[in-house]
């Protein structure tokens, strides 16, 4: 039996952190089987769906690199699929119509409540003929009066329902639009998902799922439920912790690769190891080896792996998603050093891409001002002259490179007997704006010969201009 997998977004929102979470572990699983990896945007709540949304799942999931094989499916699409199968469950008589109005189900449930007993749907249509016509009604699924619903859960472990609990569920509204669970069940079944892996927020829906699978008589899938993120103090993880947003992600500077290597090791693990390339994931996930509990999402954490990525990769992988910041900032990266060069000068020191961006700006178009601080500290008098000894020696080099440079530095300091930093700092704020960045013979190799004379030269006059 080949896996297939789907994740089954409904488009009301952005892509949530949780639901790329589920989304990997089905990516995964499929990988890891060499199966297919679905993707279902669940479009059928027209009210709550925008195309926005919808967009920005798709966006989410390219970002991600959590490919699908098959789809998008719209669900939107398929309407006259389910009116075939609610036509079909009727003629068989596993669903029925309910005429009852929203005042006798109203009223029922207080009779029910008044009587401490849990609020279901009595099945007084069940055998109800219509014989008046043009009743409002909507199509009940009739489910088993007994016997019970077992899931063998493979995140869960066994859980068993008795039918006795389960109530006759609405699959079809008053206007004949089909119900989640309906739709979710004939997608499952044509699409032969093989492991539905979602979220546990979804378990209660499992045992009706599974009894409108077999009245249908299809294959019943393996269930995987994964239970939720929380944020710090417990709560289920949401915006008020923080970017709970994929795309907020990116936009705050994260590698796509640490974000899910932090989202795989979100309620899963292996031994002790905290690093995973895409590959381990895809070799070493196992559904069995999911928490059972909800996990407690950490920003630290992320920070920390994020940074790991940046260190570790090829600088040309980052310097691609890097470039996509520098854009944003409305710089081009070709007028510049190349930006893997910048990459590998920066990436000990920034731990989001956010950083390295607004860190490298000065590499590819020049500062409006001085860091404050940085000129109080280091502009003082007399600087003028080590920066224009520091000019004449840069401008006798031959050779751009990174040894020449650090010797006319150390020479320089060494000749007027200043220490290393009271030469290095100034020439910095001179070529950066600020008193921050990567060595300085490397930042000045980066920066090439004509920015370094011209901002050494706007430094000098500036550091003149203030004495007067
Ligand atoms: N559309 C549902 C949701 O976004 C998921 C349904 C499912 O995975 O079965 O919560």
């Amino acid at each position: 039996m080949s896996v297939i997998t789907r994740f089954a977004p409904s488009p009301t929102g952005y892509l949530h952190v949780g639901g790329a979470r589920t989304a990997l572990f089905s990516w995964l699983y499929a990988r890891k089987h060499g199966g297919r990896f679905i993707l279902r945007i669940e479009d059928t709540d027209l009210e709550r769906s925008t195309q926005e949304s919808v967009n920005a799942i798709l966006e989410g999931m390219t970002w991600l690199g959590l490919e699908y094989d098959e789809g998008p499916f719209y669900q939107t699409h398929r309407f006259d699929r389910y009116q075939q199968v609610i036509q079909q469950l009727l003629d068989q008589g596993d669903a029925y119509y309910c005429y009852c109005s929203r005042e006798e189900l109203d009223a029922l449930r207080e009779r029910q409540m008044a009587d401490k007993e849990k609020p279901r749907y009595d099945g007084k249509c069940r055998d109800v003929e219509d014989n008046e016509g043009g009743r409002e009604r909507v199509v009940r699924f009739r489910n088993p009066d007994d016997g019970e619903v077992v899931i063998d859960d493979r995140v869960k472990g066994r859980i068993v329902v008795a039918n006795q609990e389960l109530d006759d569920l609405i699959i079809a509204r008053s206007d004949g639009s089909p119900t989640y669970n309906l739709t979710v069940v004939v997608d499952d079944m044509d699409m032969g998902v093989t492991h539905v892996i979602r979220g546990d927020d979804h378990v209660n829906n499992t045992p009706r799922q599974i009894n409108i699978l077999k009245a249908l008589g299809a294959q019943l899938p393996v269930y995987a439920h994964v239970p939720m993120i929380l944020g710090p103090d417990g709560a289920r993880l949401s915006k008020r912790h923080g970017a709970v947003s994929v795309m907020q992600y990116r936009d705050d500077g994260y590698l796509p690769e640490a974000l899910l290597n932090y989202l795989v090791r979100l309620g899963w693990s292996h031994g002790d190891q905290e690093l995973f390339s895409i590959d381990d994931m895809a070799r070493l996930f196992e559904l069995d080896k999911v928490n059972v509990s909800a996990s407690t999402f950490n920003t630290e954490k992320l920070l920390w792996l994020n940074h790991q990525y940046i260190m570790n990769s090829d600088p040309a992988h980052v310097a691609r998603h890097l470039s996509w910041h520098m854009g944003e900032r409305g710089v081009d990266p070709s007028q510049g050093p190349d930006l893997a060069e910048v990459v590998k000068a920066q990436r000990e020191r920034c731990k989001t891409l956010v950083d390295m961006a607004n860190d490298s700006l000065y590499f590819y178009r020049d500062f409006d001002n001085y860091d404050d601080k940085a000129v109080k500290k280091h502009f003082k008098a007399g600087v003028d002259d080590v920066l224009q000894q520091l000019h004449h020696g840069f401008e006798a080099l031959a050779d751009w490179s990174v040894e020449p440079l650090h010797r006319v530095v150390h020479d320089t300091a060494e000749r007027l007997q200043l220490n290393l930093g009271k030469v290095a700092q100034p020439l910095r704020i001179a070529v950066c704006g600020s008193g921050a960045s990567p060595a300085i013979d490397i930042t000045l190799f980066l920066l090439g010969r004509d920015k370094t004379l011209a901002r050494i030269e706007t430094a000098i006059a500036y550091i003149r201009s203030m004495a007067v």
